[in-house]
């Protein structure tokens, strides 16, 4: 490889490693230790740039992390910037620190819900999320080799106690439940073993030791088959409620005492319910891929719903634009800025949770069973050429709307009938198409599923078998 660090000549990233949101890669493969550093020198151009001079540094538990972060630390520091490490912890954990430690940016060493050989950053500057066009220009510093060069400051500071101490502070249950939660061995453990000390109730804690193997199942909680281990010691337990996180803890997984799973739409039923009581008419956020009973959920108690693009740094931005208390994404982001900072925590979102809970006579399982039913589709995704998949998108929205449909493009299309609605729209990071189908009953469900069908053959794309 022809990775030297990006000091004399330019550094070039894998391409697939530059990403919408994040940067992330395999491991050797795809993504190395001379990419860290790399990374470190261009970002600290952009630090600067925006007239800034620090940067706090977390990581996760991936045993690749230590090395990654090392090397982000040296390219950050002698390119001139002040480095704050934090150490070990979730990604919201480094989101705090970027809040309250009076730094200019942050930089999480993490690989999220991913599999064990990958790893990758997620960034922030200013306290806004560094995604899309931002990401791109990281690998155009690096190709010019367009360092600054410097000699930062690199300190250690302990965050943990504090952050979670800021966690368990917004805990306002009454009544103590007994809660079982599962970290999936992921950053959050230390955070989770903390935390559920300073909150009353009883809490049975599952893989709760960090361990970047991931031993006991995959830490991504928006697959049923990575709750089997949560629902059986819900039912164990008798517990209220079960908990799960990803591996970074920026996304939440829910199961019922029953050890039904609320997904992340019927899940923000809950908690928009509680945000508006305090504030009426309140603009919460959801996005393109969630139920039509979560939105209209939340303007029949009183809310103002407002559908937006998928996406967690989309979502984050669009919050802070328009000053919204709540947002939330089907795949298990939910962002408050009622009484926290705004972004992604699931953590404090798992305390929110249990607040509630423990002010209400009702159970989670009877708060779900209150809704309306309905019957969908999961999130289903299928191979579409990456030349093509905008362009599907757009001469199915085309034909609908000559065809005067009912519909809203924000974010592909989504199109509204009597009997329900369906989604379509392009990934921002794969060469695939994904789609979202809901229905008052099983015979609407099949028409939209047919109508869906139908507009993808119109533009000679293979159906997903549904
Ligand atoms: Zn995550």
């Amino acid at each position: 490889m022809a990775n030297d660090g990006g000091r004399a000549s330019g550094h070039r990233f894998d391409p697939t490693i530059l990403r919408e949101y994040d940067v992330r890669g395999t491991v050797d493969k795809t993504l190395f230790e001379a990419d860290a550093r790399a990374l470190g020198r261009a970002f600290a151009v952009c630090i600067a740039q925006a007239g800034g001079k620090s940067c706090a540094v977390g990581r996760d538990g991936r045993l690749s992390s230590p090395a990654l972060e090392r090397e982000l630390v040296q390219g950050l520091s002698e390119s001139g910037i002040d480095v704050v490490r934090i150490g070990l912890g979730p990604t919201p954990m480094l989101y705090f620190a970027a809040y309250t430690l009076g730094v200019d940016a942050g930089v999480m060493v993490t690989g999220s819900h991913n599999p064990p050989d990958q790893n990758g950053f997620k960034l922030v500057l200013q306290k806004r999320s560094f995604y899309g066009s931002d990401i791109q220009r990281l690998g155009e510093i690096a190709a010019k080799a367009a360092f600054r060069t410097g000699d930062g400051k690199v300190s250690d500071v302990e965050v943990l106690e504090k952050y979670v101490e800021r966690l368990a502070s917004d805990y306002d249950g009454k009544r103590p439940l007994t809660v079982v939660w599962d970290a999936g061995n992921g950053a959050t453990g230390e955070a989770l073993v903390r935390v559920t000390k300073k909150v009353p109730g009883k809490h049975i804690l599952l893989n709760e030791t960090i361990d970047g193997r991931f031993p006991a199942h995959h830490p991504d909680p928006t697959e049923a088959k990575n709750l089997e281990q949560l629902q059986a010691g819900v039912k164990q337990h008798r517990a209220d409620l079960g908990i799960a996180f990803d591996g970074d803890g920026d996304r939440i997984g829910v199961v019922d005492a029953q050890g039904r799973i609320l997904w992340g739409d019927q899940l923000m039923t809950v908690l928009a319910a509680d945000v508006i009581r305090v504030q009426p008419r309140a603009t919460i956020i959801a996005d393109v891929k969630a139920s039509q009973v979560l939105f209209d959920e939340i303007a029949r108690v009183g809310g103002t719903p407002l559908m937006w693009r998928t996406g967690h740094s989309i979502i984050k931005s669009k919050m802070a634009e328009i000053g919204a208390p709540l947002a939330g994404e089907m795949s298990g982001h939910i962002f408050y800025a009622d009484r926290y900072y705004g972004y992604d925590d699931a953590l404090y979102a798992g305390i929110r949770l249990i607040g509630i809970l423990g002010r209400s006579a009702s159970s989670l399982a009877d708060m779900r069973d209150r809704l309306p039913a309905v019957v969908n589709t999961p999130e289903l995704r299928f191979p579409c050429e990456e030349s093509r998949k905008f362009s599907v998108v757009t001469e199915v929205r085309d034909r609908l709307k000559k065809a005067g449909a009912e519909m809203t493009d924000i974010d592909g299309v989504r199109v509204r009938t009597k009997d329900g609605w369906w989604l379509l729209r392009a990934s921002n990071t794969q060469a695939v198409l994904v789609a979202r189908a809901e229905g008052r009953d099983d015979a609407a469900l099949d028409r939209l599923k047919r109508a869906l069908a139908g507009e993808l053959a119109a533009s000679g794309v293979q159906p997903p078998k549904f």
